[in-house]
């Protein structure tokens, strides 16, 4: 399966994430991180890996893992 880790406390919520995943995975959280912001939450289930939400975010808080193994 593909993975996308967040980097919870970076994310500063502006959204391209969300705005750029073709698929549909990230949507707008409701935990708050130590700068005030509301990170993504992310569903994996139909990610594709294309690696469009790391590039977009400004702030490096996503990196995209292709074909990993999750016992
Ligand atoms: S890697 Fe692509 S499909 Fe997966 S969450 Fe990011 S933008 Fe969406
Ligand atoms: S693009 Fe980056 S900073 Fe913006 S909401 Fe997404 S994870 Fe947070």
């Amino acid at each position: 399966m593909n993975l996308v880790k967040i980097n919870f406390d970076r994310c500063k919520e502006c959204g391209y994430c969300i705005k750029f995943c073709p698929k549909g995975c990230l949507s707008k959280g409701d935990k708050i991180n130590k700068r005030g912001y509301y990170p993504p939450v992310y569903d994996a289930t139909n990610c594709i890996a294309c690696g469009s939400c790391a590039r977009m975010c400004p702030d490096t808080v996503l990196t995209v893992y292709k074909d990993v193994d999750v016992q």
